[in-house]
Protein backbone atom coordinates (compact mmCIF):
# COMPACT_ATOMS: atom_id res chain seq x y z
CA UNK A 1 0.00 0.00 0.00
CA UNK A 2 1.02 3.78 -0.96
CA UNK A 3 2.16 6.42 1.48
CA UNK A 4 -0.42 9.09 0.87
CA UNK A 5 -1.53 12.09 2.69
CA UNK A 6 -4.47 13.31 4.04
CA UNK A 7 -6.47 15.41 1.36
CA UNK A 8 -7.53 18.04 4.10
CA UNK A 9 -4.86 19.60 6.32
CA UNK A 10 -8.01 20.71 9.40
CA UNK A 11 -10.57 18.27 9.56
CA UNK A 12 -12.72 15.99 12.10
CA UNK A 13 -14.12 12.09 10.86
CA UNK A 14 -17.37 12.18 10.92
CA UNK A 15 -17.64 8.76 9.05
CA UNK A 16 -14.74 5.77 8.82
CA UNK A 17 -14.77 3.13 6.02
CA UNK A 18 -17.14 1.03 5.98
CA UNK A 19 -18.77 1.68 9.64
CA UNK A 20 -21.83 -1.22 9.98
CA UNK A 21 -23.04 0.97 6.87
CA UNK A 22 -21.17 0.05 3.83
CA UNK A 23 -19.52 3.24 3.45
CA UNK A 24 -17.02 3.53 0.79
CA UNK A 25 -14.84 6.21 2.09
CA UNK A 26 -13.87 8.14 5.12
CA UNK A 27 -15.70 11.56 5.29
CA UNK A 28 -13.50 14.55 6.69
CA UNK A 29 -15.83 17.09 7.84
CA UNK A 30 -14.63 20.53 7.37
CA UNK A 31 -16.09 24.21 6.57
CA UNK A 32 -17.50 24.97 2.94
CA UNK A 33 -14.17 26.55 0.98
CA UNK A 34 -11.81 24.51 3.03
CA UNK A 35 -9.05 23.16 0.34
CA UNK A 36 -8.97 19.95 -0.71
CA UNK A 37 -5.69 18.42 -1.77
CA UNK A 38 -4.58 15.40 -3.85
CA UNK A 39 -3.34 12.85 -2.03
CA UNK A 40 -0.95 11.45 -4.05
CA UNK A 41 1.07 12.29 -7.45
CA UNK A 42 -1.33 11.23 -10.47
CA UNK A 43 -3.66 12.21 -13.46
CA UNK A 44 -7.01 13.44 -13.01
CA UNK A 45 -9.53 10.43 -14.78
CA UNK A 46 -12.63 12.46 -14.36
CA UNK A 47 -14.07 15.06 -12.34
CA UNK A 48 -17.53 17.08 -12.50
CA UNK A 49 -21.23 16.41 -11.26
CA UNK A 50 -21.51 12.92 -9.97
CA UNK A 51 -24.67 12.17 -12.09
CA UNK A 52 -22.11 11.69 -14.85
CA UNK A 53 -19.97 9.08 -13.55
CA UNK A 54 -20.95 5.31 -12.47
CA UNK A 55 -18.51 5.91 -9.48
CA UNK A 56 -20.91 7.11 -6.96
CA UNK A 57 -23.57 8.81 -9.40
CA UNK A 58 -25.83 11.70 -8.08
CA UNK A 59 -24.48 10.98 -4.89
CA UNK A 60 -21.12 12.56 -5.23
CA UNK A 61 -22.38 16.01 -6.31
CA UNK A 62 -19.01 17.81 -7.85
CA UNK A 63 -16.38 15.34 -7.72
CA UNK A 64 -12.62 14.61 -8.35
CA UNK A 65 -11.22 11.23 -9.45
CA UNK A 66 -7.40 10.81 -10.00
CA UNK A 67 -5.40 7.71 -10.93
CA UNK A 68 -2.16 6.90 -9.19
CA UNK A 69 0.39 4.56 -9.64
CA UNK A 70 -1.07 2.34 -7.08
CA UNK A 71 -5.01 2.89 -7.47
CA UNK A 72 -7.48 5.72 -7.68
CA UNK A 73 -8.67 8.27 -5.11
CA UNK A 74 -11.90 10.06 -5.19
CA UNK A 75 -12.88 13.40 -3.61
CA UNK A 76 -17.05 13.94 -3.51
CA UNK A 77 -19.59 16.65 -2.37
CA UNK A 78 -17.10 19.59 -3.59
CA UNK A 79 -18.22 22.86 -3.35
CA UNK A 80 -15.58 23.65 -6.70
CA UNK A 81 -12.96 21.75 -8.32
CA UNK A 82 -10.43 23.22 -9.69
CA UNK A 83 -9.03 20.48 -12.34
CA UNK A 84 -9.82 18.37 -15.40
CA UNK A 85 -9.47 15.10 -16.50
CA UNK A 86 -6.15 14.33 -18.29
CA UNK A 87 -4.42 17.03 -15.99
CA UNK A 88 -1.43 15.47 -14.00
CA UNK A 89 -1.53 16.28 -10.46
CA UNK A 90 1.25 16.63 -8.02
CA UNK A 91 0.77 15.48 -4.21
CA UNK A 92 -0.31 17.95 -2.05
CA UNK A 93 -1.70 20.01 -5.29
CA UNK A 94 -5.10 21.89 -4.76
CA UNK A 95 -7.87 20.33 -6.61
CA UNK A 96 -10.62 21.51 -5.16
CA UNK A 97 -13.15 22.85 -1.95
CA UNK A 98 -15.06 20.94 0.88
CA UNK A 99 -19.11 21.79 0.05
CA UNK A 100 -22.04 19.56 0.59
CA UNK A 101 -23.00 18.98 -2.79
CA UNK A 102 -24.95 15.56 -3.56
CA UNK A 103 -25.44 13.04 -0.96
CA UNK A 104 -24.66 15.03 1.97
CA UNK A 105 -25.70 16.24 5.17
CA UNK A 106 -23.27 18.63 5.85
CA UNK A 107 -19.74 20.27 4.59
CA UNK A 108 -17.31 17.59 4.41
CA UNK A 109 -14.97 15.17 1.93
CA UNK A 110 -15.85 12.30 1.02
CA UNK A 111 -12.45 10.60 0.65
CA UNK A 112 -12.35 7.34 -1.25
CA UNK A 113 -9.02 4.94 -2.41
CA UNK A 114 -9.77 2.31 -5.25
CA UNK A 115 -7.25 -0.20 -6.72
CA UNK A 116 -6.86 -0.31 -9.99
CA UNK A 117 -9.18 -2.02 -12.07
CA UNK A 118 -12.42 -1.28 -9.23
CA UNK A 119 -15.37 -2.77 -10.22
CA UNK A 120 -17.24 1.12 -10.10
CA UNK A 121 -21.14 -0.52 -9.60
CA UNK A 122 -19.38 -2.70 -6.60
CA UNK A 123 -20.13 -0.46 -3.22
CA UNK A 124 -17.93 -0.96 -1.10
CA UNK A 125 -16.46 -3.98 -2.16
CA UNK A 126 -14.98 -2.28 -5.07
CA UNK A 127 -13.29 0.41 -3.09
CA UNK A 128 -10.14 -0.08 -0.45
CA UNK A 129 -10.36 1.40 2.99
CA UNK A 130 -8.29 4.22 2.74
CA UNK A 131 -6.59 3.59 6.58
CA UNK A 132 -5.57 0.44 4.19
CA UNK A 133 -2.34 3.31 3.68
CA UNK A 134 -0.23 5.02 5.18
CA UNK A 135 -1.44 8.03 5.41
CA UNK A 136 0.32 11.37 6.50
CA UNK A 137 -0.51 15.06 6.78
CA UNK A 138 -1.95 16.87 4.30
CA UNK A 139 1.83 18.97 3.56
CA UNK A 140 4.09 16.68 5.30
CA UNK A 141 5.43 14.68 2.29
CA UNK A 142 8.81 16.05 2.00
CA UNK A 143 9.39 15.19 -1.82
CA UNK A 144 13.36 14.35 -2.84
CA UNK A 145 14.65 16.29 -5.76
CA UNK A 146 15.01 14.66 -8.58
CA UNK A 147 18.82 14.05 -9.44
CA UNK A 148 20.28 14.79 -13.17
CA UNK A 149 22.18 11.60 -14.15
CA UNK A 150 25.65 11.52 -13.28
CA UNK A 151 27.48 12.58 -15.85
CA UNK A 152 31.36 12.48 -16.53
CA UNK A 153 34.23 15.04 -16.18
CA UNK A 154 36.72 15.21 -18.34
CA UNK A 155 39.84 17.56 -18.52
CA UNK A 156 41.05 18.76 -21.84
CA UNK A 157 44.20 21.36 -22.66
CA UNK A 158 43.35 24.57 -23.42
CA UNK A 159 46.57 25.94 -23.66
CA UNK A 160 50.08 25.83 -23.15
CA UNK A 161 52.15 28.48 -23.04
CA UNK A 162 56.09 29.25 -22.27
CA UNK A 163 57.98 32.35 -21.60
CA UNK A 164 60.46 32.21 -24.40
CA UNK A 165 62.85 34.35 -22.74
CA UNK A 166 63.74 32.36 -19.54
CA UNK A 167 63.83 29.05 -22.08
CA UNK A 168 66.04 31.06 -24.22
CA UNK A 169 69.22 32.17 -21.81
CA UNK A 170 67.26 33.10 -18.65
CA UNK A 171 65.79 35.98 -17.34
CA UNK A 172 67.54 37.69 -14.62
CA UNK A 173 65.02 39.14 -11.62
CA UNK A 174 66.14 42.04 -9.50
CA UNK A 175 64.99 41.71 -5.50
CA UNK A 176 61.42 43.28 -5.42
CA UNK A 177 61.07 43.32 -9.77
CA UNK A 178 58.97 41.03 -11.32
CA UNK A 179 57.63 39.79 -15.25
CA UNK A 180 54.66 38.25 -16.72
CA UNK A 181 54.97 35.27 -18.61
CA UNK A 182 55.12 36.07 -22.04
CA UNK A 183 55.75 34.09 -25.56
CA UNK A 184 56.86 37.18 -27.66
CA UNK A 185 58.39 40.62 -26.19
CA UNK A 186 59.86 40.55 -22.04
CA UNK A 187 58.40 42.37 -19.46
CA UNK A 188 54.89 43.28 -21.20
CA UNK A 189 51.23 42.32 -20.14
CA UNK A 190 49.86 38.61 -21.94
CA UNK A 191 47.09 38.72 -22.16
CA UNK A 192 46.14 34.78 -22.33
CA UNK A 193 42.84 34.58 -23.46
CA UNK A 194 41.77 31.42 -21.95
CA UNK A 195 41.31 29.30 -25.10
CA UNK A 196 38.22 27.23 -24.18
CA UNK A 197 36.05 29.60 -23.54
CA UNK A 198 33.89 29.97 -20.27
CA UNK A 199 34.26 26.85 -17.70
CA UNK A 200 36.22 25.29 -14.96
CA UNK A 201 39.90 25.32 -15.60
CA UNK A 202 42.54 23.94 -13.53
CA UNK A 203 45.95 26.28 -14.08
CA UNK A 204 49.45 24.70 -13.74
CA UNK A 205 52.80 26.67 -13.38
CA UNK A 206 55.89 25.78 -13.92
CA UNK A 207 58.94 27.65 -12.95
CA UNK A 208 62.75 26.33 -12.76
CA UNK A 209 65.06 29.04 -11.21
CA UNK A 210 68.28 29.22 -10.41
CA UNK A 211 69.67 32.29 -7.11
CA UNK A 212 70.82 32.64 -3.33
CA UNK A 213 69.87 30.00 -1.03
CA UNK A 214 67.33 30.78 1.36
CA UNK A 215 66.10 33.69 -1.42
CA UNK A 216 61.77 33.73 -1.65
CA UNK A 217 60.15 33.70 -5.31
CA UNK A 218 56.81 34.05 -5.96
CA UNK A 219 54.39 32.28 -8.83
CA UNK A 220 51.15 34.88 -9.50
CA UNK A 221 48.53 34.08 -11.15
CA UNK A 222 46.61 36.93 -11.82
CA UNK A 223 42.97 36.84 -13.18
CA UNK A 224 41.84 40.12 -14.57
CA UNK A 225 37.17 40.62 -16.08
CA UNK A 226 38.07 43.17 -18.97
CA UNK A 227 33.90 43.29 -18.97
CA UNK A 228 33.11 44.20 -15.46
CA UNK A 229 31.77 47.64 -14.91
CA UNK A 230 32.70 50.31 -13.86
CA UNK A 231 36.13 48.55 -12.96
CA UNK A 232 37.66 45.70 -13.89
CA UNK A 233 37.65 43.21 -11.16
CA UNK A 234 41.11 41.48 -10.60
CA UNK A 235 41.52 38.74 -8.41
CA UNK A 236 45.17 36.73 -7.49
CA UNK A 237 46.03 33.04 -6.65
CA UNK A 238 49.68 33.36 -5.01
CA UNK A 239 52.36 30.44 -4.17
CA UNK A 240 55.43 31.06 -2.71
CA UNK A 241 58.92 29.18 -2.66
CA UNK A 242 62.42 29.40 -1.06
CA UNK A 243 65.35 28.70 -3.26
CA UNK A 244 67.04 25.38 -1.56
CA UNK A 245 70.48 25.16 -0.12
CA UNK A 246 71.85 23.98 -3.59
CA UNK A 247 70.87 27.47 -5.22
CA UNK A 248 67.59 26.08 -7.06
CA UNK A 249 63.84 26.26 -7.29
CA UNK A 250 61.41 24.23 -8.85
CA UNK A 251 57.80 24.78 -8.24
CA UNK A 252 54.46 23.21 -9.86
CA UNK A 253 51.86 25.55 -8.58
CA UNK A 254 48.00 24.01 -9.44
CA UNK A 255 44.90 25.91 -8.70
CA UNK A 256 41.44 25.68 -10.39
CA UNK A 257 39.55 28.65 -10.86
CA UNK A 258 36.03 28.94 -13.35
CA UNK A 259 36.49 31.59 -15.92
CA UNK A 260 33.66 33.94 -16.43
CA UNK A 261 33.04 36.17 -19.84
CA UNK A 262 35.91 38.29 -19.95
CA UNK A 263 38.01 36.73 -17.71
CA UNK A 264 41.72 36.81 -18.29
CA UNK A 265 44.42 34.92 -17.06
CA UNK A 266 48.07 36.03 -16.53
CA UNK A 267 51.16 34.57 -15.02
CA UNK A 268 53.61 36.63 -13.09
CA UNK A 269 56.81 35.57 -11.46
CA UNK A 270 58.03 38.02 -8.41
CA UNK A 271 61.29 38.14 -6.81
CA UNK A 272 60.57 38.84 -3.01
CA UNK A 273 62.38 42.49 -1.70
CA UNK A 274 64.40 41.14 0.99
CA UNK A 275 66.12 39.01 -2.20
CA UNK A 276 69.70 39.14 -1.35
CA UNK A 277 70.63 38.22 -5.22
CA UNK A 278 69.48 38.40 -8.69
CA UNK A 279 66.91 35.28 -9.64
CA UNK A 280 67.84 33.77 -13.09
CA UNK A 281 64.50 32.27 -14.04
CA UNK A 282 65.41 29.50 -16.63
CA UNK A 283 61.98 27.94 -17.82
CA UNK A 284 58.55 29.20 -16.85
CA UNK A 285 55.37 28.05 -18.57
CA UNK A 286 51.58 27.60 -17.57
CA UNK A 287 49.05 24.75 -18.71
CA UNK A 288 45.20 25.61 -18.91
CA UNK A 289 42.68 22.71 -18.80
CA UNK A 290 39.12 22.74 -18.99
CA UNK A 291 37.27 20.29 -17.45
CA UNK A 292 34.32 19.24 -19.64
CA UNK A 293 30.52 17.89 -18.35
CA UNK A 294 30.60 15.20 -21.53
ZN1 LIG B 1 -18.90 9.58 2.77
Amino acid sequence: MAKIEWPLKNFFITDEFGAGRSHTGIDLAAPTGTGIYATDDGVVSASGNGRNNSWMGPMAGLYVLIRHAWGYSGYAHMNAFVVYAGQTVKRGQLIGYVGSTGLASGPHCHFETLPLSPNWANGISGRVDPRTHTLVPQGSTVIPPVTPPKKKEIKVIAYHREDKYARNGGRTVAPGAHFYLHTTTPNTWNAENVAGGVGAYSFTGHLYAQGQPGDVVRIVYVIQNQKTTPARSSTHYTESRVIDKNGLVRANVEFKRGIADGDQVFLRFEADTANTAPVKVTALDSDAYLFKVV
